[in-house]
């Protein structure tokens, strides 16, 4: 069944089919699509950004998660039910050319696989998004589909790592700073950044709330800096607060040298 898109009006089928018309889908009808593990690693040779952000997009090599992201789009969370689900992996969203990157785990099945972005996609988070944008920010997660309870198993977090490791590889010579959300963004980016020749120091740097860490990759020094994962369990509880959010993300706008006003307004 086709339901109107919540800004646009316009009429989707979940799972929302690539080259449909949805707004900032990177996909076309003819986007190639990779099957299996092998097939991820071929196809994230791409040299292009924005050819990567469309295969990422209609990527189906892990069998649980495509059914799960696909089965939740069908069923839909009850107070979503008018509405369409992206159904689809989402790909890294922001600046091509970013200073600051923000690296998470993965998109949450009522979240970025309802919106087909990494945030709800809310009022606030469209602000968030508008001004990470014209700061130069670009968000990236290391698994790209929805997992259920919010967890990958290894084995799926591996096989999505070509396509996380080629999009940092596109973006690090712009990027002076990686704000990592939560321990598994944390851990994932350093194994990424080891992957791509960066000097990871020994032992691993250790993750922890406003931690910091100098890292020299092949094309020049970047910070990486842990923050808890804002999700509803963090919030909630108050393990994170905005202001200490809002810390880590001023402390990267000032070593990408773009000081101003705070990130999130
Ligand atoms: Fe493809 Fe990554 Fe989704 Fe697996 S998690 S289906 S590799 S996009």
């Amino acid at each position: 069944m086709e339901l109107p898109h919540p800004l646009t009006g316009e009429l989707f089928g979940s799972p929302v089919p690539p080259g449909a018309g949805w707004p900032g889908d990177p996909a076309v009808r003819g986007t190639r699509v990779a099957r299996d593990a092998d097939e991820v690693v071929r196809l994230a040779r791409t040299g292009e950004l924005h050819e990567l952000d469309a295969r990422v997009s209609v990527c189906r090599a892990c069998p649980r998660l495509v059914e799960w992201r696909e089965d939740v789009a069908v069923s839909k969370r009850k107070s979503f039910a008018n509405q369409p689900y992206w159904g689809r992996p989402i790909p890294g969203w922001g600046a091509d050319e970013p200073r600051i990157l923000i690296a998470g785990l993965a998109p949450a099945a009522n979240g970025g696989n309802r919106t087909g972005r990494v945030f709800t996609g809310d009022r606030s988070g469209d602000w968030l998004f508008a001004s990470l944008y014209r700061v130069g920010t670009r968000m990236i997660a290391a698994v790209r589909c929805a997992p259920p309870a919010n967890k990958p198993t290894p084995a799926e977090r591996d096989t999505c790592a070509p396509w996380y490791n080629r999009e940092l590889e596109l973006v690090l010579p712009t990027t002076k700073a990686i704000v990592c959300l939560g321990k598994f963004g944390f851990d994932a980016l350093l194994t990424a950044l080891a992957a791509l020749g960066a000097t990871v120091p020994k032992p691993r740097p250790k993750f922890g709330h406003a931690a910091e860490y100098l890292i020299k990759t092949p094309h020049g020094d970047l910070t990486v800096l842990a923050s808890f994962h804002p999700s509803q369990q963090n919030t909630f509880t108050g393990k994170l607060t905005e202001p200490m959010l809002d810390q880590v993300l001023t402390r990267a706008k000032t070593l990408a040298g773009l000081d101003g006003p705070a990130i999130a307004g």
